[in-house]
């Protein structure tokens, strides 16, 4: 049987997972953050001590790791590196930057692209990422890019952090997420990029629901009627 993909690409902070686990939620549909598996390798590089830049050891690193995507009772998505539960480390501020610094070389956006195609051949999903759409599931049914400005953004990271009780400054995550978007729109492998057929949507000015509501609609148009549609 055909799946259904739903490609949700956009900046960091964007609420791009916010999106995708509620849209996830309303089809059953299976949620896919990419991100987390890219975490996950900088975690890696982060806790062997390798330079996240160097494209050679972050390649001879990849053998090494076996990456587990696991679906906990909680329903969400759980992360483990070489056997170990990763999930709540792969979040912590530094690791995104070694994130966004591994995932610029080739080798290891090659090793980890069959995973997310093997997740949309078996499942329906709500993938969610920076390459969905362009790269990993061009054929995607539905494709969104998410964005908002980078205080809007900062903001809402700044709070996330802050309600896991994680200290922080609002002027540094908002230059965390300024490098990290010039690096991952200017890489040579896969930058961010809209596609040509995505749906922008800037959600700077807009609450959850009113983005949700929009998206909704839009994939109600997309995939009315094909098999596993909106329940
Ligand atoms: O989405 P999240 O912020 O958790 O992703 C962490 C980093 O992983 C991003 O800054 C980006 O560099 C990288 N990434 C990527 N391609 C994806 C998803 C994430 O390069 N599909």
């Amino acid at each position: 049987m055909k799946t259904i993909s739903i490609a949700i690409d956009g900046p960091s902070g964007a609420g791009k997972s916010t999106l995708a686990k509620s849209v996830s939620k309303t089809l059953g549909y299976l949620y896919v953050d990419t991100g987390a598996i890219y975490r996950t390798i900088g975690y890696a590089a982060f806790s062997k001590g390798v330079d996240p830049k160097d494209g050679e050891a972050a390649a001879a690193l990849l053998p090494e790791l076996e990456i587990g995507l696991h679906y906990g009772e909680d329903g969400l998505q759980h992360m483990t590196l070489n056997g170990a539960d990763v999930t709540d480390q792969i979040r912590l501020p530094e690791i995104s930057l070694y994130a966004s610094a591994v995932s610029a070389h080739p080798a290891v956006r090659a090793h980890l692209l069959e995973m997310q195609r093997k997740l949309a051949r078996e499942n329906n999903v709500v993938m969610d990422g920076r390459d969905i759409g362009t790269c990993v599931l061009p054929e995607a049914d539905v494709k969104v890019y998410l964005t908002a400005s980078s205080l809007v953004r900062a903001r809402r990271r700044y709070r996330e952090l802050t309600e896991k009780g994680i200290a922080c400054d609002l002027k540094e995550i908002e230059q965390d997420i300024l490098d990290r978007d010039h690096r991952d729109m200017h890489r040579e492998h896969s930058p961010l990029v809209q596609a040509e057929d995505a749906v922008y949507l800037d959600s700077s000015d807009m609450t959850l629901d009113q983005v949700v509501d929009a998206i909704g609609r839009l994939i109600d148009q997309k995939i009315d009627g094909q098999a596993g549609g909106r329940a």
